[in-house]
């Protein structure tokens, strides 16, 4: 993995450590995460609990180069505090990259909450999540991600200004993500397969959430014939009837014959059991993480697959939010504009990739990785 070496915390920066009058607490937990694989340089990890509403959650800050760091929140019932720390880190160190891609000024961060976003959801637990954020002085601003609503964001926000995505500051920010899924799905396609249009392109889209549905209903505006997969019955009913959608079981999106995979559930489905089962031509989605290691972007090369790399492809969400950040603020005509050029920085990251014969991943990861070098004090 290309590492930065640069860490830009300081030693006076404000984090209020320790247990608060209401019992939260927040720990450093950096020394403790630092022997996972996935560490990469973190500024931070922060541990947080709260013994009244029940909240444990982790918050990595990877680099702040650029800016605050800015990436949402997600909760989902992790069974250790070794997987939701795992999922931190890689999540958050995405944020580096997918900022310094899209040319927001934010660094990379992004927390965690350990609970099942069907049943411990309470306002008391995204009070106390977002009272955390405030002892964080503006270093760490969320929103939300996988099982975290607008609802839930109003709730956080009530106690902290650096919250993004509740109802008064952007909202749900899927729409604008699945039109930049929209936009570098068609970039990937028109480089791979040579064509300009969707019509009677098989598309199978795994994982049929916010971000999932809205790009089902884009991509069939454009002639593309859905195939689709997901663990929610309800889900699945209501693409096969809106989309005129063909259901797969979700283990065997995998083996669909179709022109290009979406992944838009959850990540690592790029892995050495997956890719030898592919028959796509392209894998473009919105999930975040999806090769399982860097070294299966390689493994998708060599299978003549194109991949889009998901930092790059997902930023629309990002993109929206962080107008709220701007003077001008946050306007949906602003948001899909900018988020339009992805498909520009896509087709040039596809034709790089091909004139060096390198996996697409790794020449993604180097010019954002560059951009933040070049960024750091001293450069
Ligand atoms: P979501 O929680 O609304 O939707 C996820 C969907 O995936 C759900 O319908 C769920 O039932 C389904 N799912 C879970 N496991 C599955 C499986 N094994 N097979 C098939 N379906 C499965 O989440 P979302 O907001 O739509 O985000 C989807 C992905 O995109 C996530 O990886 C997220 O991190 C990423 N992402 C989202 C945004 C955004 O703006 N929401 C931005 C960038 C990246």
């Amino acid at each position: 993995m290309d590492t930065l070496t640069t860490s830009t915390v300081s030693d006076d920066e404000v984090v209020e450590l320790g247990v608060s009058d209401t019992g939260l607490e927040i720990t450093d937990w950096t020394d403790e995460a630092r022997g996972f694989s996935d560490f990469d340089n973190h500024e931070r990890i922060l541990r947080v609990t709260d013994e009244k509403s029940g909240l444990r959650a982790f918050i990595g800050l990877h680099n702040r180069t650029l800016g605050p760091a800015l990436g949402g929140c997600r909760m989902w019932p992790y069974e250790t505090e070794r997987e939701a720390v795992t999922d931190v880190l890689r999540l958050s160190r995405g944020m580096t990259l997918k900022s310094a891609m899209a040319g927001v000024p934010a660094g990379g961060g992004k927390s965690v909450i350990m609970g099942d976003p069907r049943t411990d959801k309470t306002e008391a637990l995204f009070r106390a999540f977002g009272r955390a954020v405030d002892r964080l002085g503006g270093g760490y601003i969320s929103g939300e991600d996988v099982g975290v609503s607008v609802q839930d964001m109003d709730w956080a926000a009530m106690e902290t200004p650096h919250m993004l995505g509740s109802g008064e500051r952007g909202g749900d920010p899927s729409p604008t993500t699945a039109y930049g899924v929209f936009v570098g799905l068609k970039a990937a396609v028109r480089h791979r397969l040579r064509r300009g249009s969707l019509d009677g392109v098989v598309v199978a889209v795994q994982g049929l959430g916010h971000v999932g549905m809205s790009l089902c209903q884009l991509l069939r505006r454009e002639g593309a014939e859905l195939v689709v997969s997901d663990i929610d019955d309800a889900a699945v009913e209501r693409a096969e009837s809106e989309f005129d959608a063909t259901t797969i079981a979700p283990q065997d999106v995998y083996d669909v014959d179709a022109e290009v995979l979406a992944p838009c559930a959850l990540g690592a489905v790029i892995n050495d059991e997956t890719v030898p089962r592919l028959r796509v031509a392209v894998v473009a989605g919105a999930a975040n993480n999806q090769l399982l290691a860097d070294r299966h972007g390689e493994m998708l090369k060599q299978h003549r697959i194109l991949y889009a790399p998901d930092y790059v492809i997902n930023a629309g969400g990002l993109i929206a939010l962080s107008l709220n950040l701007t003077p001008d603020g946050y306007t949906a005509e602003r948001a899909l504009s900018l988020t339009s050029r992805i498909g520009d920085t896509l087709a040039e990251i596809f034709s790089r990739a091909d004139a060096e014969d390198r996996p697409t991943n790794e020449v993604a990861d180097k010019i954002a990785l560059e951009r933040v070098r070049n960024m750091a004090p001293g450069a």
